[in-house]
C-alpha cells in the first residue's frame, strides 16, 4: 500500500530529477524505454524516478513515485508489457487530479516527465503541461505548497514517446511495440493458414485497431492475405462482389489446373473498425457468411478473434532498439529543453529518430479518426505517413492482380524483365520477388525467374527442360508470402566470374529489358560488373536496379537490407533464451559469435537489443588492453552482484573481428580469469542467423521496395544504349538512408561509398550506436585498438 515518503532534498545546480512513466494500453518495448531512461539519467548526472501505474500514480504520489537505481532496470530488455505498471485514470481527465499530480511532482523534486503511451496518454500530458504555471500558482494560493517550494518549478519538461501496438500516432513510421504485435499476429496467420490450406478453408481474421488498420494492412501484405478491411479506407459500395470474385478467381484457378500449390486456402484480415463507405460497421460474420453462402462460394469458414495475444509477449528486435534509442533521445530532449521549447514526442522517419512538436501530431491523430467519421476517407489516408499509403497501393497491387485493368499498360511499353537472386538466403527475398511479379503482371510486363543466379544462368540455359530463365507462374509466386529462403535459388558468382561474354550472349538470347537484382554484396559486384561491361556489350544496355537483402546489412547505398531485421530477430531470441540457461546457474557470461562478413552491423544491433556488456566489431578491433579491461570489468559486475541477481551477462563478437581472438579463446580467457568465481561459455548460432520464417518488417518493406524498383525500371522507356550509358540513374540501388528512400546511382555508390576491402559501405550509419550499447549496458571506457 502506498504510504508517504519523505520528500527528497533539492538538487543542486543543473541536476535533474527525470521521471518515467508508461500510461494506456501495454507495449512490447515499453520496459526497454524505461531501461534507456533510467541509465541514461544516470550516466548525464541526473536523478531516476518512475512513477507507477500511469497517471494513477502520479496522483496518488506516495510510493507510487519511486527513485530508481542503474541495477534495477537489468534484464528488462527481454521482458513484455512494462514492469511499472499502467492503468487508466479518470481523477487526472478532471484539474483536481492534475492539481494532486502537480502537488506530488513538486513535493518529489521531479522537474522533468518522460511519458510513454498512446495519443490518450500524451494528450494528457501535453494539456497537464499548458496548465502547469496555473496550477503551481492555485497550488500556492490555496497554501498547498509555499512560494519557495514552487519556485525551481515553474516550468514543467514533457516528453513524449509512442508506446501503442496500433501504430495510431501521426508523424511517425512506427510506435514502440507495433512490430511486436505484427510479428505475433504474422505468426498466427502463418499457423492459420496451414490448417486452412489443409482443409481448403477460408478463415476470417480478426484483428486489433478500431481507428487504425495499420496491423491489418500489414498482416495483409506481409502474409498475402486474399483480402483486408480497415477503418481509413472502406471497400469500393459493391465490397461483397469484389471480395466474392477475388476469392473465388483464386480458387477456380486452382481446381481448373489441378495444382498442388494453388489457393486451397482463403485468409481476409479485418480491423475491428471495419466498416462500409456508409460508416455500416463490418463484422466478421458478416464476411463468414459471404463466403459461406451456400448458393455462391460456399466455402467452410471459420472466425478467429486474435485478442489479447496481439500485445506481443516479449520485444521484437525493432521495438528494443526503438525504444532504446529513443529513450536516449528523450532525455537528451529534457537537457535541451528551454521554457520557450514546445512540448516534443519521439518520432521516427524511415530509419530517422527525431523530435516533433506533440501538439500537432496529437490533432493531426485526432484528424483521422474525425475524417472517418465524416467518411472523408481520402482525406483519412493522407493524414497517415506516407508509408501508409504505400503500403495500402503495395497491398492492392499484389492482389487481384487480374482486377487492375487500370493499371495496365499499353503493349508497346510492355517490357521483359529479369528477376535474379544473388548471395546468400535473407528473410525477404521471396517477398519481393513475389511483389515484383505481381507489380511486373498488373502493368503487363513479362516477369522471367533466372534460376540459381548467375551460374545458374551461365551452365543450365540450354540442358535443362524449363532451362535456367522461365516466365513465372502466378500461381506459384502467390504462395511465396512468408516463405524464407531463395525460392528460385540463390547463388554467389558474379557474371565475371561465370565469363561476362557468355553472359551477356544471355541477355540477348532471352531480350531482357530490364534487370531486378536481390541480393547482398555479391549482388551489389555483380551490378558494378555489369554496369562496367555495358560500354562493351549492347545488351547489357538495359535498366537494372539492386534491392539490397542480406542479414550482414553491408551492402553500400542503403542503410537497411532486406533479411538484416529477420537475423536480429534470430539473435534475439538466441541470446534470450542462452541468458536464460546463464541465469540459471546464476554467474555466468555468454561469448557469442554472429555472422556479418566484415561488418559489426548485426553484432552491434542485437548487443543493443539484448543489453551485452561488450560488442567486438571489425571495425573497431580486439585488442588485449581492450579485453583485459572488459574482463576487469566483468570481474567487478559479478562481484558486486547480489546473490539474487539473476540474469546472466553476454558478449557479442562478430565473426571477423579478429583473426586471433575469437568467441571461443575470449571466453576461456575469461574463465581462467574468473578463478571459479563465475563460468564463460561460447557459443556460435551459426546459420540459424539466416532466419526461418521472414520477420513482418522484412517481408512488408520487402514488397514496397520491390515496387518502386519496377517502377522505376518501367520508367525508363527510351532503352536505347546511348540514352542507358548517359544516364548513370538507369543503374542504381535502392536504398533507405536517413528518413528517405532512394535510387542512387551504382557508379557513384561504386566510386564514393564503397569500401571494397571491407566489403562494407564507407560511412556506416550505425558506427555511433556502439558507445549507447557500452553506455547502456555500463561498459566502462575501454583502451580501443589503434
Ligand atoms: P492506447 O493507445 O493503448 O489506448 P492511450 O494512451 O491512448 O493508449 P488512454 O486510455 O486514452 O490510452 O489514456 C490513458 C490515460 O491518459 C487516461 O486514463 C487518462 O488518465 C490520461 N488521459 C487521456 N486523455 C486525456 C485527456 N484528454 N486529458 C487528461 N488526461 C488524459
Amino acid at each position: 500500500p502506498p504510504h508517504p515518503v519523505a520528500p527528497p532534498p533539492p538538487l543542486e545546480g543543473k541536476l535533474r530529477r527525470i521521471a518515467m512513466m508508461t500510461s494506456g494500453g501495454d507495449a512490447p518495448g515499453m520496459n526497454a524505454a524505461i531501461r534507456s531512461v533510467v541509465r541514461m539519467t544516470v550516466e548525464k548526472g541526473c536523478e531516476p524516478y518512475c512513477i507507477y501505474e500511469g497517471y494513477e500514480g502520479l496522483v496518488q504520489g506516495g510510493s507510487f513515485i519511486r527513485k530508481f537505481e542503474w541495477e534495477q532496470v537489468r534484464g528488462w530488455l527481454s521482458e513484455g508489457g512494462t514492469l511499472i505498471g499502467t492503468a487508466r485514470c479518470m481523477a487526472f481527465y478532471e484539474r483536481p487530479g492534475r492539481l494532486t499530480a502537480a502537488k506530488n511532482m513538486v513535493l518529489n523534486g521531479i522537474d522533468a516527465l518522460i511519458i510513454c503511451g498512446g495519443d490518450g496518454s500524451l494528450t494528457g500530458a501535453d494539456k497537464f503541461r499548458a496548465e502547469w504555471p496555473s496550477l503551481i500558482k492555485e497550488l500556492v494560493d490555496t497554501k498547498q505548497l509555499t512560494v519557495e517550494q514552487t519556485e525551481p518549478f515553474k516550468h514543467l519538461n514533457i516528453v513524449g514517446l509512442v508506446g501503442s501496438i496500433d501504430n495510431d500516432m501521426s508523424g511517425t513510421d512506427a510506435t514502440i511495440g507495433c512490430f511486436s504485435a505484427l510479428g505475433r499476429i504474422c505468426e498466427l496467420v502463418d499457423y492459420i493458414e496451414a490448417t486452412a490450406s489443409s482443409h481448403s478453408r477460408a478463415f476470417v481474421i480478426e484483428v486489433m485497431g478500431r481507428h487504425c488498420g495499420w496491423l491489418a494492412l500489414m498482416a495483409g501484405v506481409a502474409t498475402g492475405a486474399d483480402f483486408v478491411f480497415i477503418p481509413e479506407k472502406p471497400r469500393a459500395e459493391n465490397w461483397r462482389e469484389e471480395m466474392c470474385s477475388i476469392v473465388a478467381q483464386a480458387r477456380s484457378m486452382f481446381i481448373s489446373l489441378h495444382r498442388k500449390f494453388g489457393k486451397r486456402k482463403t485468409i481476409v484480415i479485418i480491423a475491428e473498425g471495419a466498416a462500409d463507405q456508409d460508416g455500416n460497421k463490418i463484422s466478421p460474420e458478416m464476411i463468414k457468411d459471404l463466403l459461406a453462402d451456400k448458393d455462391g462460394l460456399a466455402l467452410d469458414t471459420r472466425i478467429t478473434t486474435l485478442g489479447h495475444v496481439q500485445r506481443g509477449g516479449t520485444a521484437c528486435a525493432y521495438d528494443r532498439q526503438l525504444a532504446t534509442l529513443q529513450g536516449v533521445e528523450a532525455v537528451n530532449a529534457v537537457l535541451d529543453a528551454t521554457p520557450e521549447t514546445p512540448t516534443p514526442f519521439i518520432a521516427i522517419n524511415e530509419n530517422k529518430i527525431t523530435r516533433k512538436p506533440l501538439v500537432q501530431a496529437v490533432l493531426d491523430t485526432k484528424e483521422v479518426s474525425k475524417a472517418i467519421e465524416a467518411r472523408e476517407f481520402d482525406r483519412a489516408m493522407k493524414l497517415r505517413d506516407t508509408e501508409f499509403s504505400d503500403m495500402y497501393n503495395s497491398y492492392m497491387t499484389t492482389t487481384a492482380t487480374e482486377l487492375n485493368q487500370s493499371m495496365k499498360l499499353p503493349p508497346h511499353k510492355h517490357m521483359r524483365i529479369a528477376i535474379i537472386h544473388v548471395g546468400a538466403p535473407a528473410g525477404g527475398v521471396n517477398a519481393a520477388t513475389r511483389a515484383a511479379v505481381a507489380y511486373c503482371l498488373t502493368r503487363g510486363h513479362t516477369p522471367l525467374a533466372i534460376h540459381n543466379g548467375f551460374a545458374g544462368l551461365a551452365r543450365h540455359h540450354d540442358d535443362q527442360p524449363v532451362g535456367a530463365v522461365r516466365e513465372f507462374d502466378w500461381l506459384e509466386v502467390d504462395g511465396w508470402a512468408s516463405k524464407g529462403g531463395s525460392e528460385i535459388g540463390m547463388n554467389r558468382e558474379t557474371p565475371g566470374e561465370s565469363g561476362m561474354e557468355l553472359i551477356a550472349s544471355l541477355f540477348a538470347k532471352y531480350k531482357f529489358d530490364g534487370l531486378f537484382m536481390i541480393g547482398g554484396f555479391e549482388a551489389f559486384q555483380s551490378l558494378s560488373q555489369l554496369r562496367q561491361a555495358q560500354e562493351k556489350y549492347s545488351s547489357l544496355c538495359i535498366p537494372m536496379t539492386l534491392l539490397p537483402a542480406t542479414i550482414s546489412n553491408n551492402v553500400p547505398g542503403t542503410e537497411y537490407s532486406i533479411g538484416s531485421d529477420t537475423c536480429l530477430n534470430e539473435l534475439v531470441r538466441y541470446c534470450d533464451t542462452i541468458k536464460q540457461s546463464a541465469s540459471a546457474s546464476r554467474r555466468r557470461v555468454f561469448v557469442i559469435e554472429t555472422q556479418g562478413g566484415r561488418s559489426g552491423y548485426v553484432a552491434t544491433l542485437a548487443g543493443l537489443a539484448v543489453g551485452a556488456v561488450a560488442v567486438y566489431t571489425p571495425e573497431e578491433g580486439i585488442s588485449i588492453a581492450m579485453l583485459a579491461a572488459d574482463i576487469a570489468h566483468l570481474k567487478k559486475a559479478f562481484q558486486q552482484d547480489s546473490g539474487q541477481s539473476r540474469a546472466g551477462r553476454l558478449i557479442l563478437i562478430n565473426e571477423k573481428a579478429s583473426k586471433v581472438y575469437n568467441a571461443k579463446l575470449i571466453a576461456d580467457m575469461i574463465r581462467e580469469e574468473a578463478h571459479e568465481r563465475f563460468e564463460s561459455r561460447d557459443s556460435i548460432p551459426g546459420h540459424v542467423q539466416q532466419g526461418g520464417t521472414p520477420s513482418p518488417m522484412d517481408r512488408t518493406r520487402a514488397v514496397r521496395l520491390a515496387i518502386k524498383c519496377i517502377e522505376h525500371l518501367e520508367s525508363y522507356e527510351d532503352r536505347s544504349d546511348k540514352t542507358i550509358l548517359k544516364d548513370p540513374h538507369t543503374c542504381t540501388v535502392i536504398g533507405i538512408k536517413g528518413a528517405s528512400v532512394v535510387f542512387s546511382p551504382m557508379k557513384e555508390v561504386e566510386e564514393k561509398e564503397t569500401d571494397w576491402p571491407n566489403r562494407r559501405p564507407k560511412d556506416e550509419f550505425w558506427v555511433g550506436l556502439k558507445h549507447i550499447v557500452d553506455v547502456l549496458s555500463g561498459r566502462p571506457e575501454v583502451p580501443r585498438p589503434e
